[in-house]
């Protein structure tokens, strides 16, 4: 099996009851699915089982022989404890032996030794079975230095196929991949991947259903030369167009971009929108601040979570109840016994009050109803109010929007800081 334009096929198998029992949500599979996309590899499943040796097995034995995909990647069960299976099924299902690899347990020992508290060499030689196990290998793989005490590797199976195997903890994934990457079985897979070409128009307020409509109207049929993948979340549009011809990729991204015209805000860069507002304001030179209601710091969150926020943004005030609207950001009592805590007054005297509270040149206030309850006929749940203050005047959103609480209060945000963007985006 082949991917398009003949791109090397992937396919990835998570495994653990605590995937399937619904105790952890899978945070794995998104990392790897975009570490292959970058490398050109295709994805053609994502499967979960359980602690489940025979399942493991089978599934690898059905990648193996029955769709003949390139690589596959297993996640998981390669802990210390007698239940962790997955070396054994991999090992089984390829036909090979497993084998103490001494070098890696060496390394698996040297980390038990260096985490954790200070251990008496009698507590330590109880870990030894363990680790035996995690340094007990097919015969063949190639292991990467772990960042816990599970090594990853990689083995290669018969036509020039490969199987990646890496700790489930998401920390220790991430760091194995890189080794992985770098091994011969996949710069051998990724030999094989022939002339490619992606590209990614980001739109913003386009619905879904207009994004396919403009794609019909161009005459846009999908195919091994060009291929288009449509995904929207939280009011962005992401349209990425791929394929083996580079020409006619192009020719699409140029004319998606003539169609939709200002509502693309970024081509083939990825970046979070929280990002393009940063850089934005660097090259202003201005500083942010936030007033926030019902999204009670989400923003602040989303903001700080960018590593050297701290240049351009400087606070944000939880001002949830009155009071706090009154004391931290100087909203009159009589604004909100007027028009109420969720209104346009009430929101745009937050954003004047934080730009003065927090000595910021921009300031951005979201006052709203995230519901299930606090609703009335006027003002129902999602009724959210966003004002925005800058040096050079305000704005004010009124927003009606459906959902629950959670996703009102994300789509808020993703709202004001698109707001944001394009205000700091018009010309000066
Ligand atoms: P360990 O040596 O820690 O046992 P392992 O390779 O055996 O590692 P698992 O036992 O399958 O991995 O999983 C260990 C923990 O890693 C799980 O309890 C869970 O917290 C986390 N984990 C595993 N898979 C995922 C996943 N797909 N998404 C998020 N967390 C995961």
């Amino acid at each position: 099996m082949t991917g398009p334009g003949g791109a090397p096929t992937a396919r990835l198998l998570l495994t653990g009851d605590e995937l399937l029992r619904g105790f952890i949500q899978d945070a794995n599979s998104g990392f790897i699915a975009a570490r292959l996309r970058d490398l050109g590899i295709e994805l053609d499943s994502i499967r979960i089982v359980g602690d489940d040796y025979a399942a493991i097995e089978h599934e690898l034995r059905l990648a193996r022989d029955i769709d003949g995909v390139d690589l596959v990647v297993v996640t998981g069960g390669l802990g210390p404890t007698h239940d962790d299976r997955t070396s054994e099924a991999v090992a089984t299902a390829l036909g090979v032996a497993l084998e103490l690899r001494e070098d890696a347990l060496e390394v698996v020992e040297s980390r038990v030794r260096a985490y954790g508290r200070m251990r008496t060499p009698e507590e330590v030689a109880t870990f030894t079975p363990g680790n035996r196990k995690q340094a007990t290998i097919p015969v063949g793989a190639t292991w990467v230095d772990p960042l816990g005490t599970a090594p990853g590797y990689v083995v290669a199976a018969a036509n020039e196929r490969a199987v990646a195997v890496l700790p489930g903890p998401p920390a220790e994934l991430r760091h194995a991949w890189s080794g992985i990457e770098a091994s011969s079985q996949l710069l051998a897979l990724q030999a094989r991947v022939g002339e490619r070409h992606e590209r990614l128009v980001r739109l913003w307020g386009i619905p879904e259903s207009r994004g396919s409509q403009v794609l019909v109207d161009l005459g846009h049929e999908d195919s091994p030369e060009r291929r288009v993948t449509i995904c929207a979340r939280d009011g962005e549009l992401e349209v990425a167009v791929r394929g083996s011809d580079v020409a006619a990729v192009d020719t699409l991204v140029e004319a998606l971009c003539s169609s939709f015209d200002d509502a693309v805000f970024a081509v083939d860069d990825h970046r979070a929108v929280v990002d393009l507002v940063g850089e934005l304001l660097r090259d202003r030179g201005w500083t942010l601040a936030f007033a926030e209601s019902c999204t009670g710091g989400l923003l602040g969150a989303m903001v700080t979570e960018l590593a050297g926020s701290s240049e351009w943004f400087l606070g944000s005030a939880v001002t949830y109840s009155n009071a706090a609207k009154v004391a931290l950001v100087g909203v009159a009592e009589a604004t909100l016994e007027a028009h109420g805590a969720v209104s346009e007054a009430t929101a745009r005297e937050m954003a004047r009050g934080a730009r003065v509270a927090f000595g910021a040149d921009v300031a951005i206030a979201v006052t709203g109803i995230a519901g299930p309850g606090g609703g009335t006929p006027d003002k129902p749940v999602g009724t959210v109010h966003v004002a925005i203050a800058t040096p050079e005047g305000e704005q004010h959103l009124p927003l009606r929007m459906p959902g629950n609480r959670a996703i009102v209060r994300r789509r808020s945000c993703a709202i004001a800081l698109h707001a944001l963007r394009r205000e700091l985006s018009r010309p000066t």
